[in-house]
């Protein structure tokens, strides 16, 4: 394919886009597609991508008016499902079957990218099952998910499949010195701490307001066998007080958005189905960040007590993930035993868990810090 512009934004996944651009170039695509792999490796990206080329007079030019409004969630013959709550719902799948029979807004065709698809209900499940045994024409259906084996073997069998792999780390570290100007030090360090996800490391790479959130929340990690018992509830408010601010970044920048949208539309009133698109996207953005500052933030917890497990077994600093702490962390070395570090990690583990359901996480991350300070304070009694 001649277009790479928008392709050449997914790196670490070239199997997957020849794969798929093989496909688009033969002019015969696939009605439905299962993109599986861990989270953050660029299925979501791909999948955005896919609708342009599909969308696009030039497969993809990724400057036409119908390749922007893809990329920014926005077309409305694009569009995204996802868990409402903890399931995709029967509900959710009706109302899918009626938009597909619609005639296309301005699409070429239309594309629906359903995310998290190991989360249907039975009944929404067999109702998509249906769509995907005889689908409508010109459709074209993505499925993502990171939980393959939690899937029905009856959907995935409709699929083509196309297997995402972890971004290797040196590919992530020369993006981002490539396409966001770090210094290898800076790009080490945001692809260490960022687990193999793309997203959050090019996040962190550029958001001043995550990197003081990295500071605030290593500081709570090393302090936490000296604080208080009773300050613990007002440490797990300032950590909430962490993501609502990342929530509030994010609607500061969509409000933003939606008056240039509006400004671009040269309507005093946008069009309803545009409108409704973008409230959706909105909505989607702000949930997502919620989630990911909560993930964050247990990953940056984790960071620190495995850097120290690390150090102490190992006495290497080059796999540190920390790596403009090391001084502080060998500090930490002898101060707790590995069976209690091993014990904090599953304690944040167990919270991470959690955010697959909707728990209150303010409530989750005080009993986490409970229980971490439980284990990381000095036990007096044993000195008696
Ligand atoms: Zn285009």
């Amino acid at each position: 394919m001649d277009n790479t512009i928008l392709w050449s934004g997914i790196i670490g996944q070239k199997d997957a886009i020849d794969r798929i651009c093989a496909s688009l170039d033969a002019g015969e695509t696939h009605h439905a597609w299962l993109f599986v792999g861990p989270r953050g490796v660029g299925k979501w990206t791909t999948a955005k991508v896919m609708a342009a080329a599909l969308n696009c007079e030039e497969r993809g030019c990724g400057s036409c008016g119908s390749c922007g409004k893809v990329m920014r969630e926005i077309h409305p013959d694009v569009i995204h499902i996802e868990p409402e709550g903890n399931f995709i719902t029967i509900d959710q799948v009706r109302q899918l079957q009626q938009t597909v029979s619609l005639k296309n807004f301005e699409g070429n065709t239309k594309v629906i990218v359903i995310d998290e698809a190991d989360k249907f209900t039975p009944e929404a499940a067999n109702a998509i099952l249906k769509t995907l045994e005889e689908p409508p024409p010109a459709v074209v259906f993505i499925l993502v998910t990171a939980n393959i084996d939690a899937m029905l073997p009856t959907i995935i069998s409709r699929c083509r499949q196309v297997q995402f792999s972890p971004i290797p780390a040196p590919e992530m570290a020369t993006f981002l010195m490539e396409r966001h100007s770090l210094s290898y030090d800076e790009a080490m360090l945001a692809t260490k701490l960022s687990s193999g996800i793309l997203g959050s490391a090019i996040s962190f790479a550029v958001s001043p307001s995550k990197q003081e959130r990295r500071k605030k929340v290593l500081a709570i990690a090393r302090d936490i066998d000296r604080v208080d018992l009773a300050r613990l509830s007002f440490v797990a408010e300032e950590l909430l007080a962490e993501i609502k601010k990342g929530v509030a970044e994010v609607q500061e920048r969509q409000k933003k958005e939606f008056a240039w949208l509006k400004e671009q539309s040269g309507q005093k009133d946008m069009p309803a189905h545009l409108k409704k698109n973008i409230e959706q996207k909105h909505k989607r953005e702000a949930s997502r960040e919620e989630h990911q500052g909560f993930e964050e933030i247990l990953t940056i917890m984790v960071s620190w007590f495995r850097d120290i497990i690390f150090s102490k077994e190992t006495g290497r600093d080059d796999l540190l993930a920390n790596q403009d702490r090391i001084l502080e962390i060998k500090e930490h070395v002898d101060l707790v035993t590995g069976a209690d570090i091993y014990r904090c990690l599953q304690i944040i583990e167990e919270t991470k868990q959690l955010a697959r359901f909707n728990v209150n996480m303010q409530l989750a991350l005080e009993t986490m810090l409970f229980k971490i300070h439980e284990v990381v304070t000095v036990k007096d009694t044993s000195y008696f």
